[in-house]
Parts: C-alpha cells; structure tokens; sequence
C-alpha cells in the first residue's frame, strides 16, 4: 500500500472519531454511524488504529463508547500513570498504562 493512501485514511478516521465524540450527546445514531465507518476504514485498509482512536472502542462488546457519554474515564491515582476506561453498555474495564 502506498504510503499517501494510509496516510489518508489515518486522516479520515481521526475526522470520523472526532465527529462521532462530538455527536454522541447530540445525534447518538449518527455517531454510532461515523464511528463504524472508521472502523471499516482500519479492517479495508489493514492500518491500526492509534490508541486514542482505539480507546473509543469497548475491548469486549467492540461498540463505540463516547468518553463521559458510553465509557467512564478514570486517570490513576498511583505513581505509574494509568487510565480506567469502563463501558457503560457492558460494563467491562480495561486500564492502560500510559507511558512517558
Ligand atoms: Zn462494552
């Protein structure tokens, strides 16, 4: 694949993400729509996506969770930075260990 390409459609479902957290309080169905179609975007083209893209999406149920709206974030209190992320829709927890 060619690098302009991936590069493209890295763009396009940053923009996708960006519009289905902004619309999931107002439009949630919308949002639900631009949220997919970045997934479908990372499947056709092959290209994972980045983790701030990813952490929209529940592990376990794989719906688009809204931070503050589907998901609960909760940055660690520890000495080792961490944040929680539970989804409401299923309820399942995943923390992630941010590094340096
Ligand atoms: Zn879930």
């Amino acid at each position: 694949m060619k690098p302009a390409i991936r590069k493209i459609a890295l763009e396009r479902m940053q923009i996708l993400i960006d519009n289905a957290i902004t619309n999931a309080r107002i439009d949630p169905e919308l949002s639900q729509r631009q949220a997919f179609l970045a997934r479908r975007i990372s499947t056709r083209y092959k290209i994972r996506m980045p983790f701030d893209l990813r952490m929209v999406f529940c592990k376990k149920c794989k719906s688009f969770i809204a931070p503050g709206i589907n998901s609960r974030i909760r940055i660690g209190r520890a000495s080792i930075k961490s944040i929680r992320i539970s989804c409401n829709l299923c309820g399942h927890t995943y923390r992630k260990i941010i590094p340096k």
